[in-house]
């Protein structure tokens, strides 16, 4: 008897347009897989799918060609290795992130914790329609942040303590912002705070430490990058404490729980109830 597609989908299984055959998607959080675990999906490929994997636009890996028949089998194959299916369907999906600060030089948050703790909080929870957050380190936006329904960017808030500053003008090169004058003869520094972006050069490739700053998070909400294309808001300054993140976007799912219809995505959801109903939910949060 075939099974029930839809049931197979929510356990990760995505039909393919082969007879019986099945993709399936497994579950890797902020893009960290471990040699063990590729090892591991090398095995499964080989034993139950074509040899082949595809590696998804989310980060994801998939092992297509899954016979109908295998499927429990290759559920306890996962089980046995310590992974397990992504979650599909109507649910907040894989977490996806950049490499983050642990790695990457550019980087001011550390994405791979982040999304772990995301995953944990939220992942795969049920919502009426698919739900994707996203993190990436700093400006430079490798993953792309406001594609997400909720997307979240590395931020450095800086400020100037002129201790050391030998007015070098470096700073002033590197921003991207014209937020920074330096008046080398006169040995003065401007910072114009209101046009800073907060990608923290400033206070990264200056020599002598000449700027601190606190590190944060810029959030927009509602992107979508499918058949409708719609860049994600940002309504908020950055946050720099990661508690008030986690209340941030539980309160936005709260709300999409509460007025999405079935099949919505977050952002139609927000056009059609008013951005002013997430804004007076997250803005003294
Ligand atoms: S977004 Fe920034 S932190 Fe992330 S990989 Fe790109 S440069 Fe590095
Ligand atoms: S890079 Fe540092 S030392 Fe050079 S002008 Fe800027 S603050 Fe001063
Ligand atoms: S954080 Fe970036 S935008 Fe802001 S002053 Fe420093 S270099 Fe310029």
């Amino acid at each position: 008897m075939a099974m029930d597609e839809k049931e197979l989908k929510s356990r990760g299984f995505l039909k393919q347009i082969q007879d019986q055959r099945y993709s399936l998607r497994i579950k890797i959080v902020g893009g960290q897989v471990t040699a063990k675990q590729l090892n591991s999906v090398y095995k499964l490929a080989k034993k139950y799918g074509n040899g082949a994997v595809h590696l998804t636009a989310r980060q994801s890996i998939e092992v297509p060609f899954i016979k109908e028949d295998e499927i429990d089998a290759v559920l306890e194959f996962l089980a046995q290795e310590k992974m397990e299916p992504a979650s599909t369907g109507p649910k907040v999906r894989t977490i996806t992130a950049c490499q983050g600060n642990g790695v990457c030089q550019s980087g001011l948050i550390d994405t791979a914790l982040l999304a772990r703790e995301l995953d944990e909080r939220f992942g795969g929870r049920p919502v009426p329609h698919k739900f994707k957050l996203g993190i990436t380190g700093c400006r430079n936006n490798c993953l792309k942040a406001e594609e997400n329904d909720i997307g979240i960017k590395g931020a450095m808030v800086p400020a100037w303590t002129g201790e050391n500053c030998t007015y070098c003008g470096l700073c002033q090169k590197l921003c991207p912002a014209d937020a920074i004058l330096v008046d080398q003869p006169n040995r003065q520094l401007s910072f114009r705070k209101e046009n800073c972006l907060s990608c923290g050069r400033c206070l990264k490739k200056c020599p002598r430490s000449s700027w601190q700053g606190e590190s944060g998070f810029v959030l927009y909400f509602g992107g979508l990058y499918g058949n409708r294309i719609v860049i994600g808001r940002q309504l908020l300054p950055v946050i720099h404490s990661k508690e008030k993140l986690f209340q941030i976007i539980e309160a936005a799912l709260q709300l999409f729980d509460q007025y999405g219809n079935k099949g919505e995505r977050f952002s139609t959801m927000l056009d059609r109830i008013g951005w002013d109903m997430l804004n007076e939910k997250v803005k003294d949060l």
